[in-house]
């Protein structure tokens, strides 16, 4: 956590924690984890797309397949110190527990901090976890930021090869898989008093552009029956909205933006434009709740008089934890005497990414009051201290069958 605070001074922005792909900021953090990394006998490298990866091979064998652990290195502006940075830290700190405590691994450990996760910088996230995948295209390199400077000019002015960029995708054959230690970025593990939760899927989601269309007037001489208010049917439309989010298990709906026109105080509204966000685990549950959603405004707009348009603006399918890693942390924690609480992670994540390649799992860390992506962002020592404890546990457990397992017949995990 100390460690945490130090990464929390590397800023692009002085005052606040605001660090991007690629800047001078990051750079600086990357020497610090450096030092700390080679203390520990790591072997630290940049990868083409800005990636920071420190390993680990207590192994016989250079070539070692190797566990995965880390998250994301970039932050929001305005960020608190934990999202992200403190998964990376814990990355190390499994690798100094295993040293001091002289657990015997037959694989490597390598700690991985990525280089763009939040979209900051180019608009688009992932970008470092994607070239891990090799996913970092043509395209991808070729977005500009508000300075016109491409991701791939900012990668070279990083020192990064960018013509190797395809070099920096892992071949699956020599990863045992990843782990992802996150803050939980909601309230969930703080209201069950728990330290710890375990992420079954990174939820879908689907976004949509909502219009309703009656007729403005004048908010004195239109008697309320002959009124055609589009503001009205919207609000009507929220509260179906709302009401099915909760009685629907799993699903979190949220009309998050607003805008009415004339938006004048004494005009009957005659257009509302709304933005809807529809998030759920399972993807067959997601586009039946869009598609019922859609069904009630149709059916209100038509008992209104008034028009409703709809058109989904961008989605993407969940994306599911791998079920034996994610056993295995849950082992861990019921060793420990804790409780497993199950979450569906609402945000996105590098492990989604990663998730399609490697098994992964995502370990969620209580966050008070559940803020994230705010200088208030905070956690306690001993709910880190808990986290670290079943990481190692998790790695003994993983060393234990990788050992008993054939060498040529590798179970997967
Ligand atoms: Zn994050």
């Amino acid at each position: 956590m100390d460690r945490c605070d130090r990464l929390a001074e590397f800023t692009d922005v002085p005052g606040i924690i605001h660090r991007t792909f690629c800047s001078p900021a990051m750079a600086r953090l990357h020497d610090a984890l450096r030092g700390w990394m080679t203390a520990a006998g790591m072997t630290c490298r940049v990868d083409a797309a800005g990636n920071f990866l420190g390993r680990f091979n207590p192994t016989a064998d250079p070539d070692a397949p190797a566990l995965l652990i880390g998250s994301h290195l970039d932050t929001v502006p305005n960020a608190g110190r934990y999202d992200g940075p403190l998964g990376v830290m814990l990355g190390l700190a499994v690798v100094e527990c295993v040293i001091e405590r002289e657990t015997k691994l037959p694989f490597a450990i390598e700690v991985v901090g990525f280089s763009e996760e939040e979209g900051v910088r180019f608009g688009t996230p992932f970008i470092g976890s994607r070239a891990l995948v090799g996913d970092c295209d043509a395209p991808l390199l070729s977005l500009v930021d508000h300075g016109g400077v491409s991701a791939a000019s900012a990668l070279k002015e990083f020192g990064c090869d960018v013509t190797q960029i395809a070099a920096a995708a892992i071949d699956p054959a020599t990863v045992i898989g990843f782990i992802e230690p996150h803050i939980e970025q909601g309230p969930v593990l703080q209201s069950q008093d728990q330290p710890l939760g375990i992420v079954t899927a990174i939820a879908g989601q689907a976004r949509g552009a909502a219009t309703f269309i009656g007729t403005a007037g004048h908010a004195g001489t239109v008697p309320m029956e002959l009124r055609r208010d589009a503001l009205c049917a919207a609000a009507e439309w929220i509260a179906m909205v709302e009401r099915l989010g909760k009685e629907t298990p799993g699903l979190v709906a949220t009309v998050g933006f607003i805008e009415a026109s004339p938006n004048v105080g004494n005009v009957i509204p005659g257009e509302t434009r709304l933005k809807i966000d529809v998030r759920h685990a399972d993807d067959a549950e997601r586009k039946r709740a869009v598609t019922t959603l859609e069904t009630l405004a149709h059916e209100l707009a038509k008992r209104r008089g008034v028009t409703f348009h709809f058109a989904e603006t961008h989605s993407h399918r969940a994306v599911p934890m791998d079920f034996s890693l994610t056993a295995t942390l849950e082992r861990s924690l019921s060793d420990m005497g804790l409780s497993s609480v199950r979450l569906v992670s609402g945000a996105g994540h590098d492990a989604a990414i990663l998730a399609r390649h490697v098994p992964t799992a995502v370990l969620f860390i209580r966050c008070k009051d559940g803020i994230s992506h705010h200088p208030d962002e905070s956690v306690t020592l001993d709910d880190v201290t808990v986290a670290l404890e079943s990481l190692w546990r998790s790695f003994v457990d993983l060393s234990l069958r990788e050992r008993s397992a054939d060498a040529a017949f590798r179970s997967p995990i």
